[in-house]
């Protein structure tokens, strides 16, 4: 997951985001004015608890990061002085769902968020940064996308799945006869009924003529830019706060909890909590199951060509710890072995770390200026001079 994580933010350096660190704490209310009360996260997921004071304050550890960094935006008075930001945050999250694989009680989660950007080239930019991940990563994504319209284009929208759930009622499963008048838009999402839900109405079809470029734009942009993705009119998420683009990015290296990436466009959601009318965009990538895709899919990692660096005897071994720090800074991962055990062992260590290399070092070579450099993956070994030690290993890359 560290190696993830560094590859975003490699790759968010290139795209000019910047770090934001948001509280794992927030008041309930943050989340339950954004995120939705009847989102699966507010209603049934999300750790509360009260506060140490009389005005009984509830706050919740954070199920989410969005919420988190328009507060904070707010606070910070930018969507009135500066309303155009990028923002990266990483870390962990909470919900309380049951675990199983790529499903945890804490996970973790890259975000982006992009405000004061309401025009189809942002949210374009942000599915070829998604792709210009996947790419780093060696990985197969699949991008589903989807629009659900302006606050006009929803609520006829909502109307018509409400009015096709309710003529579908005996049909619908025991949470979807919850959802219907709470969240009908939800029956989409639902697991269970999925033919019921691949019948219902389609946000595409309900589309203000503003609305349908916007997301022809984005389509036209994806295209040009080479990201292959389909159209998926079940894509609505779960969140209150989505409007326009959503999307959906699921991993074909994964087995059932698939989903990697989840994003949409909220332009309603900074003025909701209480600041100006800028609009915003965003996405969170789910941290193990890139890491569980990456495990399945056996992508080779660029990296440092790892040494293991064996010494025998004292003089050796203070050689040794000398040439480490030099191969250290070409640079090369080095482990300086324990010089108490034996070559045999330190052998079986090499190989155990996945050494590329091992460099041994015993009193006759001390006394030469030289070294076995051994190939642990041909097996094949050859005496080199300390002086050439670093020319011989640093131009041969790992594979
Ligand atoms: P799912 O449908 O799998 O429950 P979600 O729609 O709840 O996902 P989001 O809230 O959109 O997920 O979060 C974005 C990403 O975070 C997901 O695509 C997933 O990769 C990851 N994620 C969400 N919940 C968890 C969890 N409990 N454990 C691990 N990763 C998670
Ligand atoms: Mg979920």
């Amino acid at each position: 997951m560290g190696y993830v994580e560094e590859r975003a933010r490699a790759l968010m350096e290139r795209y000019a985001v910047g770090e934001i660190r948001i509280p794992l704490l927030e008041r309930t209310e943050l989340y339950q004015r954004s995120t939705g009360e009847t989102s699966d996260i507010v209603s049934k997921q999300m750790y509360t608890f009260t506060d140490r004071d009389e005005a009984e304050t509830t706050l919740a550890l954070r199920p989410e990061g969005t919420p988190g960094v328009v507060r904070a935006y707010i606070e910070a008075g930018m969507d009135r002085s500066d309303p155009e930001q990028r923002f990266f945050y990483s870390g962990p999250m909470f919900r309380r769902e049951r675990p199983q694989k790529g499903r945890y009680r804490q996970f973790y989660q890259f975000g982006v968020e992009v405000f004061g950007r309401a025009d189809a080239a942002c949210d374009a930019e942000l599915l070829v940064m998604i792709d210009d991940l996947r790419r780093d990563l060696g990985l197969q994504f699949q991008l589903e996308i989807n629009s659900l319209g302006c606050g006009k284009c929803r609520s006829a929208f909502r109307t018509a799945v409400l009015d096709y759930g309710r003529a579908h009622f005996t049909e619908l499963c025991h949470d979807c006869h919850e959802r219907l008048e709470r969240n009908p838009l939800r029956l989409l999402d639902c697991k269970i009924d999925v033919k019921l839900a691949e019948a219902a109405p389609k946000s595409l079809d309900f589309l203000c003529a503003e609305c349908r470029k916007h997301f022809d734009t984005v389509l036209d942009l994806l295209k040009s830019a080479g990201v292959e993705f389909v159209i998926n009119p079940r894509i609505v998420r779960g969140l209150d706060y989505y409007m326009r683009t959503t999307f959906e990015v699921t991993s074909t290296n994964l087995g059932s909890q698939n989903a990697v990436v989840a994003g949409g466009r909220y332009d309603g959601l900074v003025e909701t909590l209480g600041g100006a009318p800028v609009p915003g965009i965003g996405f969170a990538i789910g941290m193990e199951r890139i890491a569980l895709a990456l495990e399945a899919a056996q992508t080779p990692r660029a990296g440092l060509m790892r040494v293991a660096l064996i010494a025998l005897g004292e003089a050796a071994a203070r050689r040794a710890t000398e040439l480490a720090r030099e191969l250290r800074a070409l640079p090369l991962q080095v482990e300086l072995l324990s010089t108490e055990r034996s070559l045999k062992a330190q052998l079986k260590r090499a190989d155990r770390i996945g050494a590329n290399y091992a460099v041994i070092i015993g009193a006759d070579e001390l006394a030469r200026a030289a070294a076995q450099l051994r190939d642990l993956g041909a097996s094949a070994q050859r005496e080199v001079s300390l002086a050439n030690l670093a020319a011989e290993l640093y131009p041969a890359r790992r594979d």
